[in-house]
């Protein structure tokens, strides 16, 4: 059986688990392995079980635990070769065994146990940056984080998703009259930047996205509000949500949640 949860997410971490029970991967680790047993044990998956970690860009926050993770297990790191060639000093930063390190390219399909997954480009202030698509049996999961905007690919993508993990970062007003310096607010607004709740909504209005469940992730504690998010969504969307607090793990089993 398919099991998922978001063990995190926000600036002070972020990491999702894909499981059928025996066989685990992670998108994303950025918590220390202590941490991420912890999280892990709240839905029942063991870190043992963990086969491999696909990365979506190397930002700390996504990135800084893969190498502990690797060092401790014979856990694949699966990382687009773009990022590896164009930041290489951050790659090394990382302290992944080089035997564990699999460069992947847009649309190259990996297999780990009974899933299949592929990245796409996203466009992020870390050259290589991609989301990854996932797919077990008949279901198609997609994690779209740390984007400047989306494209036409995104989109055909998450019409095709059963369950949207989708970056909502921050809220347009929130972020303009908040405490940030303007350059930084330019950062995060930009093309190479992050998703807003706007252009989250819109996104899913677009892509024509009609799976059964939509995590909004990545939430900025200082320039975005949950209860604003939820608001807007739910005057938007059908689908059922989560607005993903900082920091909290959410999972679709109830006793987990
Ligand atoms: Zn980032
Ligand atoms: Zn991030």
């Amino acid at each position: 059986m398919l099991q998922y949860a978001v063990l995190g997410s926000g600036s002070s971490g972020n990491s999702y688990v894909f499981s059928d029970g025996t066989v685990s991967f992670l998108i994303d680790q950025g918590y220390s392995v202590v941490e991420l047993k912890r999280r892990l044990e709240r839905f029942c998956i063991g870190l043992e079980t963990v086969q491999a970690v696909f990365v979506t860009h190397l930002h700390p926050d996504h990135a800084k635990g893969v190498g502990i993770l690797c060092r401790r297990q014979p856990a694949g790191a699966y990382i687009s070769s773009r990022s590896m060639l164009e930041q290489p000093d951050q790659f090394a930063k990382l302290g992944i065994p080089l035997q564990q390190v699999f460069p992947v390219e847009p649309f190259e399909v990996v297999e780990i146990g009974p899933f299949s997954l592929f990245c796409f480009a996203t466009s992020h202030d870390s050259a290589g940056s991609v989301g990854w698509f996932i797919t077990y049996e008949d279901q198609n999961l997609m994690v779209l984080t740390d984007t400047g905007f989306t494209t036409v690919e995104h989109k055909q993508l998450a019409k095709d998703a059963n369950i949207l993990f989708l970056e909502a970062n921050y809220d347009k007003r929130m972020l303009e009259t908040g405490p940030y310096p303007l350059y930084l607010k330019r950062r995060i607004d930009g093309s190479h930047g992050h998703l807003s709740n706007e252009q989250a909504l819109l996104f899913l209005k677009d892509s024509g996205f009609a799976g059964n469940h939509i995590y909004f992730i990545h939430l900025s504690d200082v320039n975005n509000d949950p209860a604003l998010l939820e608001k807007a969504a739910r005057r938007t969307i059908q689908t059922p949500f989560t607005v993903c607090h900082k920091n909290q793990w959410y999972g679709p089993q109830p006793e987990a949640l």
